[in-house]
């Protein structure tokens, strides 16, 4: 029955999830370890299990949304598995994904591992552009996709149960980037008469336009020859590091944010990259 489902964990993401089955008619059975969380579920149609052993019995589809791969070890340690379709969108590692399909292998489950792209409120409003990548499975994921596809959109990435998470931590790790460029911007922009409001404007619209840099990287890395395409190159831009450090001296800002990039960028030019773009970068990266 695709219609019933299993939901264990009622964080925030738990609960905004869980309201989404319930308002399009999913026969709802829920555990959270915290009984009380479960109440106001329980009042919107959920059926609360009394142990996650007697909520994974209820479905045929468990899904589970806990804080961290040993909660999920934990909470389901004395659950049966046996011909479950076991969907795990607590975030974890890529390797903790793998560990904990095989686990689930041993138990008579079929696994699929999810990475989900959200913050609660976008759970259920497709306009926000919420989704769910979805690695392991590719038959559990086909059995139940319309039910997955309830909270936010999904996107599968292929039966590696560890590629969901590589996914959600490399756009992860990509933003930590960002965040770390757009921190140094505002800290040289302090103590000027322009207020940050305003320095935003251009500062989005800028970075906006500099993400095509992630296709042409693409581009040269699947051709082999990072000078492709090339309009700056790594020569001049570590020239032009010098004033970006020099700045932030001037300024009295610490360079600590974007030192680090800067310098592996003056390796690549020093092993003679220097008609590059800053795609050799990767390779030093690379252990
Ligand atoms: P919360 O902290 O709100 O909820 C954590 C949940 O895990 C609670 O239900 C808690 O139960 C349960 N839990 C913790 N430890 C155990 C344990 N040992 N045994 C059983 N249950 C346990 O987290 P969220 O709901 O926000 O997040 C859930 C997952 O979703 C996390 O993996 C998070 O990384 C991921 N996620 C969250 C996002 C967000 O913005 N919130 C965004 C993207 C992913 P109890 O109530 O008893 O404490």
């Amino acid at each position: 029955d695709t219609k019933k489902i299993t939901l264990l964990g009622l964080g925030a993401m738990g609960t905004a999830i869980a309201r989404t089955w319930l308002a399009a008619g999913y026969d709802l059975t829920v555990w959270n370890r915290t009984a009380s969380r479960a109440e106001p579920l329980a009042a919107e149609g959920a059926t609360v299990a009394a142990s996650a052993a007697e909520a994974v019995a209820a479905s045929p589809l468990v899904v589970v949304c806990l804080l961290d791969d040993a909660s999920v070890g934990e909470a389901l340690a004395t659950a049966d598995l046996t011909g479950k379709d076991l969907v795990n969108i607590t975030t974890g590692t890529p390797e903790e994904a793998r560990g904990r399909a095989a686990w689930a292998a041993r138990r008579g489950a079929s696994y699929l591992d999810g990475g989900i792209m959200a913050v609660p409120p976008m759970i259920g409003v497709p306009e926000s552009g919420a989704y769910v990548f979805y690695s392991g499975s590719g038959a559990l994921y086909e059995t139940h996709r319309e039910a997955l596809a309830v909270p936010a959109a999904t996107r599968y990435t292929g039966e590696d149960p560890g590629s969901a998470s590589l996914h959600d931590v490399a756009l992860l790790s990509a933003m930590t980037g960002l965040f770390a460029g757009i921190s140094h911007a505002f800290a040289l922009m302090r103590d000027t008469d322009v207020p940050p409001t305003r320095f935003a404007a251009p500062l989005v619209e800028f970075l906006t336009g500099m993400t095509g840099y992630a296709h042409g990287a693409a581009a040269q890395l699947e051709a082999g020859d990072y000078t492709l395409g090339v309009t700056s190159n790594l020569a001049m831009m570590v020239q032009a590091n010098g004033t970006l450090l020099r700045t932030a001296e001037d300024q009295g800002v610490s360079a600590e944010l974007i030192a680090p990039f800067m310098a592996l960028m003056e390796r690549r030019l020093a092993e003679g990259g220097g008609a590059e773009g800053t795609t050799g970068v990767i390779d030093l990266l690379k252990r």
